[in-house]
């Protein structure tokens, strides 16, 4: 039998829970580590769909990205995942800075997906350095040709599926990018001298900094840039422990693009 605990060692080989940000809540935040695990489904968030489709599989453990308990909790209601995740028995590993700083994880994933489709040079630094080693959150690299806005945009489009932008007619060449929501990194990434920060989740005054700061932004949604999530862990668990059951289900960005005018 497969504990929670076997599971965590491996997730923590690879995302290190030392290494979350002050304001993290990652760990083993609901459940044992006792508890078996030979049942498991990674995820993005701990939606209702996902919950209902732990339920529905007997899965014993829930390896996501996003912590289920963000704010210390004040009351358990029915409704909310960590109520149901305990009625049912279901344990959760929630990864989330580590994985974002991990070189196998989201950041470094996007950069593989970018790396030719933007011709980068593979000579990457960190964006913002976070950890003792080193490690931290985003990267820069810079392209070997020069791109206009809507041509960046139109990759960014093909890859993460949505993407909103502001920029100036200037050429990019020096890109900074960091998964989630990360335009507070917007006069970083200007002070390393970059022309365009590509990240999700982009608050209205950000769009002026940009304007005022000369740097092109573009918005490719929170979920857009880390869908990926689900995918990396169930690899990484799939290769630990061949015997387990693993399921991957990033879900659905749970906010709609209205695009049409289809007819009730
Ligand atoms: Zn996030």
């Amino acid at each position: 039998m497969l504990t929670v605990k076997e599971v965590y060692e491996v997730v923590n080989g690879f995302a290190p829970f030392a290494s979350q940000e002050s304001w993290d809540n990652s760990g083993l935040l609901v459940g044992s580590m006792t508890q078996p695990a030979d049942r498991i489904l990674t995820t993005l968030d701990i939606s209702e769909e996902v919950i209902a489709q732990a339920v529905q599989q007997q899965v014993q453990l829930i390896v996501a990205h996003h912590p289920v308990i963000f704010s210390p909790l004040k009351a358990l209601p029915q409704n909310s995942p960590v109520y149901q995740l305990a009625a049912h028995g279901i344990a959760a590993i929630c990864v989330h800075t580590p994985l974002d700083m991990s070189p196998v994880g989201l950041n470094a994933y996007a950069h593989g997906l970018l790396a030719e489709p933007l011709a980068l040079e593979n000579a990457q630094s960190v964006l913002e350095p976070s950890w003792t080693d080193g490690r931290g959150f985003g990267w820069i690299d810079t392209s070997t040709r020069t791109w206009t806005p809507q041509a960046l945009a139109q990759v960014l489009e093909k890859t993460f599926g949505t993407v909103r932008y502001s920029a100036k007619e200037t050429p990019i060449r020096k890109i900074a990018y960091c998964s989630g929501s990360a335009a507070s990194m917007l006069e970083l990434a200007v002070a390393k001298g970059c022309d365009a920060l590509i990240t999700g989740d982009i608050k209205h005054d950000r769009w002026y900094a940009a304007e005022f700061e000369n740097i092109a932004l573009f918005d490719c949604g929170h979920y857009g840039t880390e869908r990926f999530a689900a995918e990396i862990l169930a690899q990484r668990l799939r290769d630990a422990f061949p015997a387990a059951q693993v399921t991957a289900n990033a879900g659905d960005d749970p906010a709609k693009i209205f695009i049409g005018d289809e007819k009730a």
